[in-house]
Order: structure tokens, then C-alpha cells, then sequence
């Protein structure tokens, strides 16, 4: 393509919230050449990356990975565990979650979709209430969205569980963690979810391709008597992998090599807790330049500031991806749009993978000198606030989660 605007030099910026930026190594790793997957040289490489997702999804249970997008997993989840006709609970956080629900629909599945103003998590308390009042237990899974990434709003996963935990009811617990899994600390054992619902193209820092099932012993146990019709997505021929390395079917090889190292760059010289920290600190930094501009963060409880992504909100009579538009005109980067009801109201700055406080002191200049040619008004001093927070040492102390 013909090179047309003073903006195209240098490196593209992309901060929209999934796809994320690849580094060049995990690049490297995905260029080699294809190896057989029914030899030895395989073997390996299958083990040690459902070993390393494990470890990723904190949990010593079964982890299957396919090569799929991040929805495969959610009919995964759901057509290994439920039978037709089988009443679930989803809630409307935002987009993502809207979505999950009209699949589970489409399979045959009948569906509580709690309403919600796209501005706040799921309520434990209201979990708590709800399942309390299904005495006949009726409701077979609960099925939150950890991360809403339409809205930059993120569930507290922890409390939800000692809600259901709370009213003693049996449902099986399902969470998408494909927008925070390797950027905001999740614990599948610990916080005893059922079925961990993963993919490649956020957190984990690579291309789109994979998608990801944690899944529990009660799970695996559920799965025994689902009938919702399931073929590729079945655990059953997935369960070897661990154990064996090979995969039912042709998996994707080289986006596994990628895997490979994307995993050996989080958990073995970063660290996942130093993962969490740069991701929460990065958030900060943003939210500080929001308040700056006197803009306003779409989510609206500071107890679920999303760290892997930030959506804001423009003010009434501005279209939100006009300013995208000039952003990437001008400055050759890519913003969030909008999704579903928000489409125009807010953009999405992402935040999140293979980035540093470089990346995100130019991403929020970008948004700034964008704010700026677009007539939107704001006060200056966005990026200041951030790169003052970033340079002392009161950002070495945010908490990680
Ligand atoms: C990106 C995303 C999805 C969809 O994943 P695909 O890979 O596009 O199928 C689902 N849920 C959440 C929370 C996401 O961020």
C-alpha cells in the first residue's frame, strides 16, 4: 500500500484491547518451520505448553488448548457440561457477556440474563440472593465474564465464589478470562471454577488462534452425563495431551511454538506477580491521565478498574469513533471502538500484553493530541499526570489486584 501520510514511519500503535502487540521473539518462535505432529519433537512441545497454561490458569486441573478463537472455548465450556433444556444464569456486563448468552441460547439452553447499565460487575450479593432462591437447584451453571472487555470492567471472581459457596448451591461456575488471563490475577483452583475460559490474542501476547478450557474435576465429572451434541469441542479426546503431548486433530503448531515462549517470557523471567503489577500500574497511569483530561471512565465502581484495559467515555454530541478515526489518521494508532450499545459513546485504550511505560506514555499522547484535533473538550495535562505517576515511586506501590 502506498505510503500516503508523515504518520505511517516508524512502528504502528495497536492499543485496542485484543488483538495485542506480538513481540518479535514470540514472532521468531511462530516462523519456524512446521514439525510433524505425530513425532517425538511434538511430544514436547504439547507437554510443556499445557504444563505452562496450568500455571497460567493457577491450577493443577485439566487444561485442554484448541485451535480456535477465543468463542470455541465458550461453546467448549458450555457443550461439555450442560444438557439441552438446562436453566444457567449469565449477566449482562456488557457485550462479551450478551454475546456468551445468545450462544447459550442457540445451543439449546434455557437462559437468566440478569440486566445491567454496562457500567458495573456482576454483584455477589445478588448471586448470593438468586441462588439462595433456587432451592429445587434448577440453575446447573453460573457463568460470569471475569473482564468485560467492552467496558473496562472486571468482576471480582474471589466474592462471587464465596457467594454461590454461601448459599450452598451446586450450579457449576464458568469464567471468561480471555481479556485478563496472564494481565489481572485470576486463580481457577483457589476460587474453584469449574471451566476457565481462555484465548491467545490478549494477555498471552499472541496472534488469535488459540482458545483455551480450564477445567475441574466437577466439570469433568458434569461431562459424563452432558448431552448437549458436541464433537471437535469434546474434553474426552483432549484429555490425553497433557500425558501424552498429541492432540486429537492437527493442532496449531506453530502458534503453539509461539506459546511456548510467550509462556517462558511470563512465568519464567517476568513472573506472573510481576505480570499483574506492570498491568495495574499501567491502568493507573491511564486512569490518572483520564481524570487529567476531565473525561470519565466508563466503569463506575474503582473496586473493578479493569487493569488490561481503559474505556472512556466522550461527552454527549462527539462521536467517539470519529476521534478513532483522526487518532489513526493522524497518528497512525488504533483505538477500541465502541461495541454494542457503545458504539460512539466511549473508545477503549488498551493496556494490556507486551507493552511498557514507553508504549503507554505514546498511546496517551496519541489520545491527547487526538482529543485535541477532534475540538473535544478537555483540560491538557493527560500525559503529565501519567508520566509523573510513572516516573516515582508511588507507582512501584499499587497493589496488583
Ligand atoms: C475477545 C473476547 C472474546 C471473544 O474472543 P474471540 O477470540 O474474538 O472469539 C470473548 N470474551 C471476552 C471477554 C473477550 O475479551
Amino acid at each position: 500500500m502506498k505510503n500516503t501520510s508523515p504518520a505511517h514511519n516508524g512502528r504502528h500503535f495497536l492499543q485496542i484491547p485484543g488483538p495485542t502487540n506480538v513481540p518479535d521473539r514470540v514472532l521468531q518462535a511462530i516462523a519456524m518451520p512446521t514439525i510433524d505432529h505425530r513425532g517425538p519433537e511434538f511430544a514436547a512441545l504439547g507437554q510443556e505448553v499445557v504444563a505452562g497454561m496450568k500455571r497460567v490458569f493457577q491450577t493443577h486441573d485439566t487444561v485442554v488448548i484448541y485451535p480456535s478463537s477465543g468463542t470455541g472455548a465458550w461453546e467448549a465450556a458450555l457443550s461439555n457440561t450442560l444438557s439441552p433444556g438446562d436453566h444457567v444464569i449469565m449477566f449482562e456486563t456488557g457485550h462479551f457477556a450478551t454475546l456468551w448468552r445468545q450462544m447459550a441460547a442457540r445451543l439449546g439452553l434455557e437462559v437468566e440474563f440478569v440486566p445491567g447499565d454496562w457500567r458495573h460487575g456482576v454483584d455477589p450479593a445478588m448471586i448470593e440472593e438468586k441462588l439462595t432462591a433456587d432451592r429445587e437447584h434448577r440453575l446447573k451453571a453460573v457463568c460470569v465474564v471475569h473482564n468485560e472487555t467492552s467496558t473496562g470492567v472486571t468482576s471480582r471472581i474471589a466474592e462471587i465464589r464465596e457467594a454461590i459457596d454461601r448459599a450452598g448451591h451446586p450450579a457449576l461456575f464458568m469464567v471468561d478470562t480471555i481479556s485478563s488471563l496472564a494481565s489481572i490475577d485470576y486463580r481457577h483452583d483457589e476460587w474453584k471454577v469449574d471451566v476457565t475460559v481462555g484465548g491467545s490474542q490478549k494477555g498471552l501476547m499472541l496472534p488469535p488462534g488459540l482458545g483455551f478450557n480450564a477445567v475441574s474435576k466437577k466439570a469433568m465429572a458434569a461431562h459424563k452425563n452432558a448431552r448437549l451434541p458436541r464433537s471437535y469441542w469434546d474434553w474426552e479426546a483432549m484429555l490425553e495431551t497433557g500425558r501424552t503431548g498429541f492432540f486429537p486433530y492437527t493442532p496449531a503448531t506453530n502458534l503453539l511454538f509461539g506459546l511456548r515462549e510467550a509462556l517462558k517470557m511470563l512465568l519464567d523471567e517476568e513472573g506472573l506477580p510481576a505480570v499483574f503489577h506492570r498491568h495495574a500500574r499501567h491502568a493507573e497511569a491511564t486512569r490518572r491521565a483520564v481524570a487529567a483530561w476531565g473525561l470519565e471512565v466508563l466503569c463506575a465502581d474503582p473496586r473493578e478498574h479493569s487493569n488490561s484495559l481503559t474505556a472512556i467515555l466522550v461527552p454527549d454530541g462527539f462521536d467517539a469513533d470519529r476521534l478513532r478515526e483522526i487518532i489513526l489518521e493522524s497518528f497512525d494508532m488504533s483505538l477500541g471502538t465502541g461495541l454494542g450499545k457503545m458504539r460512539g459513546k466511549v473508545f477503549r485504550i488498551g493496556h494490556l500484553g507486551h507493552f511498557n511505560d514507553l508504549m503507554l506514555c505514546g498511546t496517551l499522547a496519541g489520545v491527547e493530541m487526538g482529543l485535541h484535533r477532534a475540538g473535544i473538550p478537555h483540560h491538557a495535562g493527560g500525559v503529565t499526570a501519567a508520566v509523573t505517576f510513572l516516573g516515582s515511586v508511588l507507582s512501584d506501590l499499587v497493589p496488583a489486584a
